[in-house]
């Protein structure tokens, strides 16, 4: 008898929500985080999950867990959901600001896909040395990392592993997901290099879900995709995403990881998740949206997995490193305020169609005069906000 013998696999759920906070759209409180790290330690007690670390990014409520039970798993996503209920129920009892904000359903169903919550989620064979970056991102939405993710897999300007590391010499794939029609395709780079960015230029639409190692199918990054705007078919608040990103032998570095966020590039949220902002990477402390309810920020812990505990974390941005970016994306940000309630710093129509803007403009309707000064013979245009 011939005994195949599979290696065991861990994997790391990032589940978060914005479950209310302190001082409006600001900070989590700790009790908040308390209330959810208790749910988490039980979980870990009845051995659901392996371990966690609960932490926050602004308003949002973070869960980092490792486990055996694959991603999707219904009794982990069940103890994420609970843990949320959990810290929402305090929220509330300490009237913090849009209390149980985003959880969308009543009642757990399996999955907390579709119920509110983000998830980035990923499972594979634990190397002998495992480091991986977790990304959490507030006041913006999951297609911010469609710039950097580009940058660290595709672009050897960025990565100089693609050009000099055999290992990552054949390239990456790249599963792009079309969040309005629910359909993704897989491109392969470099290949297909200018047809991935027609895509991925367009972050409010297409967004990267995963990446994979093109010469094993070995998953290297994850990225919520959830758009809650989209779910609910109402503004709920902006969909803050999260990411996880293997590092290191066969992987890019964690410093070429690190080194894509050292632009800070305009992405959409900010104030009532309606305004471009520069994305500026910040330390743990750091993160928590003043100006404008921003500019729009992100904080990266840099953790080991070693036989599904978590090793860490690094408050990976929390370096004098990145205070030129953090002074440009301050100059950015004072930039794109002077632009008030002008595009482009206001997003545009179609993302508008989310907020509580066509409300404004549908008292506007009545009062357009019929005007045919030419006829138009364009492109079809969109006038959906005033119809
Ligand atoms: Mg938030």
């Amino acid at each position: 008898m011939k005994f195949v013998s599979e290696k065991p696999k861990t994997t790391i759920s990032v589940i978060k929500a914005d479950i209310g906070s302190l001082a409006g759209h600001h900070v989590v409180h700790p009790d908040t985080m308390a209330a959810a790290a208790k749910v988490l330690a039980e979980a870990k007690s009845k051995g659901i999950i392996v371990d966690y670390y609960v932490t926050h990014a602004g308003d949002d409520l973070e869960l980092i867990m490792t486990h055996k039970k694959g991603v999707d798993s219904p009794e982990v996503h069940e103890t994420a959901w609970n843990a949320f209920k959990e810290a929402a129920k305090v929220a509330k009892e300490l009237g913090l600001y849009a209390a149980g904000q985003d959880l969308l359903a009543e009642a757990f169903s399996g999955n907390v896909r579709g119920l509110g919550p983000s998830v980035a989620e990923m499972e594979f064979v634990e190397r002998p040395s495992e480091p991986i970056v977790v990304f959490m991102a507030d006041k913006t939405e999951p297609g911010a990392f469609n710039l950097p993710l580009f940058r660290v897999f595709a672009d050897p300007f960025n990565t100089a592993g693609l050009v000099i590391d055999p290992k990552l010499h054949d390239g990456f794939k790249f599963e792009i997901y079309d969040v309005m029609a629910g359909k993704y395709v897989v491109m392969n780079a470099p290949e297909e290099l200018y047809d991935i960015l027609a895509l991925i230029g367009t972050p409010g639409r297409f967004v990267i879900r995963r990446v994979y190692r093109k010469s094993d199918n070995e998953i290297a990054a994850v990225v919520s995709v959830e758009r809650l705007n989209l779910i609910a078919g109402r503004y709920v608040g902006k969909d803050d995403p999260v990411a996880v990103v293997r590092a290191q032998s066969g992987f890019p570095a964690v410093g070429e990881i690190l080194e894509a966020f050292a632009f800070p590039h305009l992405v959409a949220g900010w104030m009532r998740g309606s305004h471009f902002g520069p994305l500026m990477p910040v330390s743990q402390r750091h993160a928590r949206c003043t100006r404008f309810d921003g500019p729009p920020r992100v904080v990266a812990l840099g953790f080991q997995i070693k036989n599904a505990r978590l090793i860490g974390p690094s408050d990976l941005f929390d370096d004098p490193a990145f205070d030129e970016t953090r002074r440009l994306a301050q100059m950015i940000a004072e930039y794109m305020r002077r632009h008030g309630p002008f595009m482009p710093h206001r997003l545009g129509p179609e993302e508008m169609e989310y907020t509580t803007l066509p409300e404004v403009l549908q008292k506007l309707q009545n009062r357009f005069v019929e005007a045919k000064l030419y006829e138009v013979k364009g492109p079809k245009v969109k006038t959906e906000l005033l119809e």
